[in-house]
């Protein structure tokens, strides 16, 4: 196979109700799109950024410069049989693994189609239907917040997630708790604690959370491992675990007892897969996180979450849920039993509306051999 072409378009959408997490509030979302074309194929694949460096240090700004002049110049025009040999022609980047998720889960979806399977048959995927959850942002006021649940709830979502920082944490999971004593719930800090807020973490055991995702900063595996002593409620990685070594090191060290696997933090769908190997030959459950995906990428999560090891309920919501009018087509909607379905089609098994991405594409760049 040759990659003869590749574009790239920076599309921005509107959010349908802006969101906040303990770091950065957003009214819309940057994705950078890689369109391969090879062979009479073409495969899409998504860089879910942000405009600054507040969930990894890349931005959308890095993630276009480190493809443009350095991933998209190793793959283009080279002759190659499979993913991993492609993997090696860029093997020397290092970092920026939303960069390289972006070109790589592309491939997958261009090899998935030449191979006539849908990406979770490919990947061996063992369910159709993905039990999912929604992420909450923090709104201004309490009353507010467990509206904004509320709504969820009555949208079919079975399982909440709640972002927390600091004074924003026990008095909001108590009033929640109160209300839906018996609500699949968990938390997210996003980094927003550090050691001296054990004592506070500690309290959380008493309200049955399901998890407590990234209390620490994304360098502290140590202080995380410290911190799991002393709670029983599991700590889930998220920030902390940018490749199949960090997942690696996590588990050894104990800093976790979940691991939320987003495929673009880690760089692709090879270290996705083989970090979900690794916690499923451990027994450790993990879930599929989002990065506000367009349906490309969402569909790529779905496909993932399809494998054996999935097995606590993904962030991976309905196209609606962020986006009115995504790029991408059939939209993804929520069951009855809070679950989405893994789409089936070939490749990733959406169609992307080109006219749509022209509509809301603020940068485009074609290369050709
Ligand atoms: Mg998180």
């Amino acid at each position: 196979m040759k990659i003869e072409r590749i574009d790239l378009h920076l599309v921005e959408l509107p959010l349908v109700t802006p969101f906040e997490t303990s770091v950065v509030r957003e009214i819309r979302h940057p994705s950078i799109l890689v369109n391969l074309h090879a062979g009479g194929l073409s495969g899409w694949g998504e860089c879910p950024c942000e405009y600054g460096p507040w969930f990894t240090h890349e931005t959308l700004e890095t993630v276009w410069y480190i493809l443009k002049d350095y991933l998209i110049p190793a793959v283009l025009g080279k002759e190659f049989r499979e993913i991993p040999d492609f993997l090696a022609f860029y093997h020397s980047v290092r970092g920026h693994p939303i960069a390289r998720a972006g070109l790589e889960n592309a491939l997958w979806d261009l090899v998935a189609q030449r191979s006539g399977l849908s990406l979770a048959r490919l990947l061996g995927g063992v369910r159709s239907r993905i039990p999912v959850g929604v992420s909450v942002g923090i709104e201004p006021t309490l009353p507010a917040q467990l509206a904004r649940i509320e709504a969820y709830l009555a949208d079919g979502y079975r399982r909440v997630k709640l972002k927390i920082k600091p004074g924003w944490d026990l008095q909001v999971i108590q009033a929640v708790r109160q209300r839906w004593p018996d609500l699949l719930l968990q938390v997210d800090a996003n980094s927003a604690y550090t050691l001296e807020d054990i004592p506070v973490l500690r309290q959380l055991d008493q309200y049955n959370l399901l998890l407590i995702e990234q209390p620490f900063g994304p360098e502290d595996m140590l202080d995380h491992a410290r911190l799991q002593r002393q709670v029983r409620t599991p700590i889930c990685l998220d920030e902390s675990i940018t490749s199949y070594d960090h997942a690696r090191w996590a588990l050894e060290l104990g800093a976790c007892r979940v691991i939320n696997i987003k495929v673009p933090r880690v760089g692709g769908l090879t270290a996705a897969r083989k970090i979900h190997d690794l916690c499923l030959a451990q027994g450790i459950p993990v879930w599929g996180g989002g990065m506000l995906e367009t349906n490309i990428g969402r569909a790529l999560n779905l496909a993932a979450a399809a494998q054996a090891g999935y097995t606590l309920p993904g962030d991976i919501s309905a196209s609606a849920r962020y986006f009115s009018e995504d790029i991408a087509t059939p939209d993804f909607v929520l069951h009855e039993d809070s679950t989405i379905t893994v789409p089936d089609g070939v490749g990733l098994g959406v169609k992307v509306n080109q006219k749509r991405v022209k509509k809301v594409c603020s940068r485009t760049e074609t290369f050709t051999i």
